[in-house]
């Protein structure tokens, strides 16, 4: 098996998969993306229908807490800045109003507070 290359972005709570990636630029873990492998080792199976949406936009960023179980039609919903912009709370709940953190480059917004605790949980 490859060796996974993950780096973590301090200031943004990403979980970077630098290697392997694949042609579009996620991640991978074994045969399946990384991202996804990650969150199934703690959720179980992603049920039919259903994505994986990356609160960050980084395509290869496996946090858990940046990842968010979605249908197709809410992750697309989900690409547009504006719609982000207008979110009152993460999906854990936290207030954006104070806990915002935007990701310029790639559009993501992430919770501050989420970040913190994930941080701790380490
Ligand atoms: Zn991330
Ligand atoms: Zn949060």
């Amino acid at each position: 098996m490859t060796k996974l290359v993950v780096t973590r972005d301090p200031v943004f709570g990403c979980e970077l998969v630098e290697s392997p990636r694949d042609r579009d630029g996620y991640g991978m873990d074994g045969r399946e993306r990384a991202h996804r492998a990650a969150w199934k080792r703690v959720h179980g199976e992603i049920a039919a229908g259903m994505e994986l949406g990356h609160r960050c936009r980084r395509r290869n960023c496996r946090a858990l807490h940046h990842l968010e179980l979605v249908t197709r039609q809410k992750n697309e919903q989900d690409k547009a800045w504006k719609r982000r912009a207008r979110e009152v709370t993460c999906p854990r709940g936290h207030a954006m109003a104070t806990n915002r953190v935007v990701i310029p480059e790639t559009g993501g917004v992430v919770c501050r507070k989420c970040n913190q605790e994930a941080k701790e949980m380490r």
